[in-house]
C-alpha cells in the first residue's frame, strides 16, 4: 500500500477516499465519497481521519487510508457517501505506517490489524451522559422556599454546573428536592458527556538513589530519550537487579515533553499489584492499565485519553502496542524473552519485535529488559544493532540464590509422592526458621490424566486431541484447550466399575495434598489462574504472603513473574524436566528462561535464597547451566546449533496451519500446498504433517513449515504460494511468520 504524505495532497483533486474498515471484505479497504454538505470541507477528509460509513445495513467506523482521484471503473454514483466524521483529529501518521508494516510482515489483511487498534465495543458511540443542573434565569426570584430548597439555590449561585449526585453529596438533600426545583422552573438541566480524567504524573518526585550500574544504564537511556531518536537497548540484568527502577528513570525523562507518552509492555500475568504500587510511588499517579481483563468503560476511556494525549503512561499486555498514541516518546518491554508476547490467534505477531518497529516509526528509544534475554535479542545485541546495558548484581544486600539439582534417580520420592526427601528436609528447616517457600509446578489441576485401573479407559476431550485434567477442588474434569468441563464421574463410563479411576501424574492440587499431609503445621496455598481469578483475589493472596501469613506457596508460572517477596528463601522446582520433553526449537532456551525466573523469586532481600531443581537428568545442559550459574555458555551453545542449522534468528521459518472439520479435506489442502510449494537452494518446505495437537475444538489440524535463509523475502514467497494453490472448501489456512509454537 503506497503511503501518501499529507503534504502531497491536493485538496481539489480529492474526490474519493479509501477507508480502512475492520472487516475481511477486500482486506478492509473500501471506497467512499466524502460528503459535500455544509458540515464539512473537502480538506476535513484527510488521511487518518476517523469516519462513519455505511456497509450493507451496518454503520462502521474506519479511518481514511488514502485519498484518490475518481476511479473511472466504478460509476461514481454507485459509491456511497461517508455518513459523518467521528474524530476530526486524524490518527497519528506513525500509527498508520505501523498498521501497514504489521499487515505486510505478518501477511494479515490491513483490516485485521486496524481492528486491533480500535477493537473496543462501542468505542465511538457517545459516551455516558450525566444530567447537570444550573439555576434558571429567574431562579433566585421565587419566594417561600423550604430550607433544603434554599440551600440548593445558594449552592448553585456560583454558576458551577453540578450533577444531582454532586448536589446531594454537598448538601445531603434528597432527589425530590432537586426534582421539585426543576419542576417549578428554578433549576434547568441538560445532559453532558462525561469524559475521562487523567491525572498528570508528578515529575518533581525523585526515584531512589541508584547503584553505579543502574546509574550508568539509566543515564544512557535518558540521553537517548532526550535526543528523541530511535534506539533499541537491551537491559540485561539479573533478577532483582532493579531493572524496573532503571526504566522508570527513562519514563521520567520521556514525560518531560508536553503531552509526551510512555508505554511499558509486560507479559499479561506479570502486571502485578506490586508493580503498580511502585509506579504510584515513583510518579504519584496510576498509569493507564491495558489488558484483556479491563472493562469496556475503562477501555473506552483509555483509548480516547491515549488518542488525545491526556493519558501519559500506559502499562499493558501486547495489545497495548496498537493504541493510538499521539506522542509516544519511550517504550519498555519488560521480560522481553517471554513467549506470551507472541500472539497466537488472528494477526500472529510478536509484540517484542513489533515494539521495535513501533519505536522506529515514533523515533523513540525502546528498552528490552530481561534477566534471560532471548537468543534473538542477544544476537541483535552482539551485532551492535542494540546497545547492551548490564546489571550484574542484585540491588543492595541481596545476592543471587544458589541453585542445586536434586537427582531423582538417586533419591526418589516414595511412590505416589512428588517431593524428594532432600527437598522435604529443606522445607522443614525453612518453616522452622520462619522463612517462606515456593514450590513451582507448571500444571494446573490435580492430575493431567485420569484412567480406569480395570479397563484402561482414559478420559479425553471429544473436541480436542487432549486428556481431560482433573480439578479436584471443583470436582470436575476439564479440557485445557477448549475449556470443556464435566463433573468428576463416580465410575468408569467404559466398564462401569466403581472406585477404579486413578489420577496419573501430579498437578498443583495434588502437590497441595502432599504438602498438607507432610507439613500439617504449615500455612499453605495454591496460586494458579484457577485461584487468582481477579486482581482483587490476587492482591489479597499476595498481601497474605507479604504479611507473612503463609508459609508455603504452590504455584504455576503465574507466580514466577514480577513478584518480590523478601522473606521467600527457598524455591523448589518440582519437575525441572517438564519443559524439555517433546521439545521444539526453543525448548532448552525457554526452559532455562522459565526456571531462571522461578529461581529469581528466592532470596531477593537480606536472607540468601536456595533453589532446588528436581530432575531425572541432572547432566542436561539446561540443568547444568542453572546450577553453574552459567547461562552464557548455554546460550552460546544454543546459538551455535541454530547457526549451524540456519534456524532463527539465523534463518527464517514460516508455518502454515491448516484446519477444518473434515480431516480428509484438511489433508488434501496439505497435499496441494506441498505440490505447489516454492523450491530453491536456500529453502525447504517440511510437511504436510498432522499437527502434534491433531484436533482443537473439533477442527483437525495439519502443518507445513517453510524454512528459508535469512535474506529470503518469505512474505511475498508465501503469499504467492498460497495464492496460486487451489483451495479446498472448508479448510482454513493460517500463516504464522516467525512461529514460536509448533503444536
Ligand atoms: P528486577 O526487575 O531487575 O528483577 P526490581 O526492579 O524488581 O528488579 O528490583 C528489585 C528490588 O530492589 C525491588 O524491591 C526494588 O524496589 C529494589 N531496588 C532496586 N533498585 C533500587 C534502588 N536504586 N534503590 C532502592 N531500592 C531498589
Ligand atoms: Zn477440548
Amino acid at each position: 500500500m503506497p503511503f501518501i504524505d499529507h503534504d502531497d495532497l491536493k485538496v481539489d483533486a480529492v474526490q474519493l477516499v479509501t477507508v480502512l474498515l475492520p472487516v475481511p471484505l477486500n482486506g478492509g479497504l473500501l471506497t467512499y465519497k466524502p460528503v459535500s454538505d455544509e458540515r464539512y470541507n473537502q480538506n476535513d477528509f484527510s488521511i487518518g481521519t476517523l469516519v462513519e460509513v455505511p456497509l450493507g445495513k451496518r454503520k462502521l467506523v474506519g479511518l481514511i487510508w488514502e485519498t484518490q482521484g475518481v476511479n473511472p471503473d466504478i460509476g461514481i454514483d454507485k459509491i456511497k457517501p461517508i455518513n459523518r466524521i467521528i474524530q476530526a483529529q486524524p490518527l497519528a501518521d506513525e500509527l498508520l505506517k505501523f498498521i501497514d508494516w504489521v499487515a505486510t510482515y505478518t501477511l494479515s489483511p490491513l483490516g485485521a490489524v486496524y481492528k486491533m487498534c480500535a477493537s473496543v465495543p462501542g468505542l465511538f458511540e457517545e459516551g455516558q451522559k450525566k444530567k447537570i443542573y444550573a439555576l434558571s434565569d429567574n431562579g433566585s426570584e421565587v419566594a417561600r422556599l423550604t430550607p433544603a430548597r434554599q440551600s440548593v439555590i445558594d449552592l448553585l449561585q456560583d454558576q458551577k454546573l453540578r450533577s444531582a449526585a454532586e448536589i446531594k453529596n454537598d448538601l445531603g438533600v434528597s432527589d425530590s428536592v432537586i426534582k421539585g426545583l426543576e419542576k417549578i422552573g428554578v433549576l434547568k438541566s441538560r445532559e453532558i458527556e462525561t469524559k475521562g480524567v487523567f491525572e498528570k504524573p508528578d515529575l518533581t518526585l525523585r526515584g531512589p538513589s541508584l547503584s553505579d550500574e543502574q546509574a550508568i544504564a539509566a543515564t544512557a537511556i535518558r540521553k537517548a530519550v532526550a535526543s528523541s531518536q530511535f534506539k533499541p537497548f537491551l537491559l540485561d540484568g539479573v533478577t532483582g537487579a532493579g531493572k524496573t527502577e532503571v526504566y522508570f528513570e527513562a519514563i521520567a525523562e520521556a514525560l518531560q515533553g508536553e503531552g509526551a507518552q510512555a508505554l511499558v509492555l509486560v507479559p499479561e500475568i506479570a502486571l502485578t499489584s506490586q508493580w503498580l504500587g511502585r509506579f504510584k510511588e515513583r510518579f504519584g499517579v496510576h498509569p493507564v492499565v491495558w489488558h484483556s481483563d479491563i472493562g469496556q468503560g475503562a477501555r473506552k476511556k483509555a483509548w480516547h485519553g491515549i488518542a488525545s494525549g491526556e493519558a501519559r503512561v500506559v502499562v499493558g499486555a501486547r495489545s497495548a502496542l496498537f493504541l493510538p498514541y499521539s506522542n509516544l516518546t519511550f517504550i519498555a518491554v519488560d521480560e522481553e524473552h517471554d513467549q506470551s508476547f507472541k500472539q497466537e490467534e488472528g494477526v500472529m505477531y510478536h509484540a517484542r519485535d513489533m515494539a521495535i518497529v513501533r519505536a522506529k516509526f515514533a523515533n523513540c528509544p525502546v528498552v528490552l529488559a530481561s534477566a534471560t534475554p532471548s537468543l534473538e535479542t542477544l544476537v541483535n545485541a552482539d551485532s551492535g544493532r542494540f546497545e547492551t546495558l548490564k546489571l550484574r548484581e542484585r540491588f543492595g544486600a541481596a545476592v543471587m540464590p544458589s541453585i542445586r539439582a536434586l537427582d531423582m534417580r538417586v533419591e526418589p520420592p516414595e511412590s505416589g509422592k512428588w517431593l524428594s526427601p532432600a527437598l522435604v528436609k529443606e522445607i522443614k528447616a525453612r518453616i522452622k526458621s520462619g522463612e517462606q517457600i515456593m514450590l513451582f509446578l507448571n500444571r494446573r489441576g490435580y492430575a493431567p490424566l485420569t484412567l480406569c485401573r480395570t479397563c484402561g479407559h482414559r478420559f479425553g476431550c471429544d473436541e480436542c486431541a487432549s486428556w481431560l485434567v482433573e480439578h479436584r477442588f471443583r470436582r470436575e474434569l476439564q479440557c485445557h484447550h477448549c475449556g470443556y468441563t464435566e463433573p468428576m464421574p463416580a465410575k468408569c463410563p467404559e466398564c462401569d466399575n466403581e472406585d477404579t479411576l486413578a489420577p496419573c501424574g501430579p498437578g498443583v492440587e495434588r502437590l497441595f495434598e502432599e504438602v498438607s499431609s507432610e507439613f500439617p503445621e504449615a500455612r499453605t496455598t495454591v496460586m494458579t489462574s484457577d485461584t487468582m481469578t481477579s486482581p482483587k483475589a490476587t492482591a489479597y493472596m499476595v498481601g497474605q504472603i507479604e504479611k507473612g501469613l503463609l508459609d508455603i506457596v504452590i504455584g504455576t508460572q503465574i507466580l514466577t513473574k514480577g513478584y518480590h517477596f523478601p522473606n521467600l528463601t527457598l524455591v523448589g522446582v518440582v519437575d525441572a524436566d517438564l519443559g524439555l520433553r517433546g521439545g521444539d526449537l526453543r525448548a532448552a532456551e525457554r526452559t532455562y528462561q522459565q526456571l531462571m525466573q522461578v529461581a529469581g523469586r528466592a532470596g531477593r532481600a537480606e536472607k540468601p535464597g536456595t533453589v532446588y531443581l528436581q530432575t531425572y537428568e541432572p547432566e542436561h545442559p539446561v540443568v547444568d547451566a542453572l546450577t553453574k550459574a552459567d547461562g552464557e555458555s548455554l546460550m552460546a551453545m544454543e546459538r551455535e546449533m541454530r547457526e549451524r542449522f540456519q534456524m532463527p534468528p539465523f534463518g527464517r521459518l514460516v508455518a502454515l496451519i491448516l484446519s477444518g472439520p473434515d480431516i480428509k479435506a484438511v489433508a488434501e489442502m496439505g497435499r496441494r500446498l506441498a505440490v505447489s510449494a516454492p523450491r530453491g537452494d536456500v529453502l525447504n518446505v517440511l510437511g504436510p504433517a498432522p499437527a502434534p495437537l491433531t484436533k482443537i475444538r473439533g477442527q483437525y489440524r495439519y502443518r507445513l513449515l517453510l524454512h528459508a535463509s535469512k535474506t529470503t523475502k518469505v512474505q511475498s514467497m508465501v503469499f504467492n504460494w498460497v495464492e496460486r494453490t487451489q483451495k479446498v472448501r472448508g479448510v482454513r489456512i493460517k500463516i504464522d511468520v516467525d512461529p514460536y509454537s509448533f503444536l
